[in-house]
């Protein structure tokens, strides 16, 4: 039996969902702060964070970022904060431009390959650069692996020195169109090779649309950590829109319980991340 707990990570916006999608993505920032709080109380640890513009297209604004991280600080006591580096592939730089603002983590994706419509890119220079400036701000990535080669260039960016100092995070993306299907035998493959590779690694499993459940299962079942959230799904089953954050941590919640797992708390995600406790 396994009751080790599980980090539920929240992936509230998204760069994609739209209020036509499901009226409940939050947008503006009151929104952001007020789902996050709902879905923390739920029982989720982490906070996955991309901002829009009032007209509900993506941006990178530092000043945006900061009005939200500071909502958290305030209203969600020790939650882990995480930033989306990877909403607006193209900007560049501009992607890093609120690392200075020192939240907990930031995604980092070590590669590039095929999105929906587009390539999701990530130059060799690109990543080098997020991660030396998540490095400056102490801001510990999450590996974004969306291949097999991902995760290898995260090992040898950590024993180069080039991350956080601390154990890797990786989250293995599963069900994206045109990138890395959902299939169990390849997560066990990934798992086992990072484990290989960086024994004191932790992972999570995330899956899109109705995948997002079965990833889910997976990773409880791997012994692995979990991500939900209206980012990846605005479904609760294939006939209900999910009508907030904080229902698909409940269904999550209730999944963790039937694997004998249980919703970490935040001190205890910080201690299995290595992030310093809140102060
Ligand atoms: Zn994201």
């Amino acid at each position: 039996m396994n009751s080790a707990p599980c980090i539920i990570t929240v992936a509230i916006t998204g760069s994609l969902p739209r209020k036509k999608d499901n009226p409940a993505v939050p947008i503006s920032v009151a929104e952001q702060i007020e789902s996050t709080h709902e879905a923390f109380e739920a029982g989720a640890a982490l906070v996955h964070l991309h901002v829009r513009n009032d007209d509900e297209t993506p941006t990178s604004a530092p000043e945006r970022f900061g009005r939200v991280l500071e909502g958290l600080r305030k209203h969600c006591t020790g939650i882990i904060t995480q930033v989306s580096t990877g909403g607006r592939s193209g900007a560049g730089r501009e992607r890093g431009a609120m690392l200075h603002l020192k939240p907990d983590m930031a995604s980092l994706a070590t590669g590039s390959v095929n999105f929906p419509t587009r390539v999701y890119e990530n130059s060799p220079d690109l990543v080098e650069w997020l991660a030396a400036e998540m490095k400056m701000h102490g801001v510990k990535p999450e590996v974004e692996a969306f291949d097999l080669s991902m995760i290898f260039q995260a090992v040898a960016m950590q024993k180069a020195g080039k991350l956080h100092d601390s154990p890797l995070h990786i989250q293995f993306v599963m069900g994206v169109k045109n990138a890395m299907p959902v299939d169990r035998e390849v997560l066990e493959f990934y798992v086992k090779t990072l484990r290989r590779l960086a024994p004191d690694a932790t992972w999570t499993g995330a899956g899109i649309g109705r995948d997002q459940r079965t990833l889910q299962q997976w990773s409880l079942a791997l012994g692995g950590h979990c991500r939900t959230g209206l980012e990846d799904n605005v479904r609760l089953d294939r006939d209900t829109l999910a009508p907030s954050n904080a229902a698909l941590v409940r269904q999550l919640a209730q999944l963790c319980a039937e694997h004998d797992r249980r919703p970490a708390t935040p001190a205890e995600a910080r201690a299995l991340l290595h992030l310093p406790a809140f102060a």
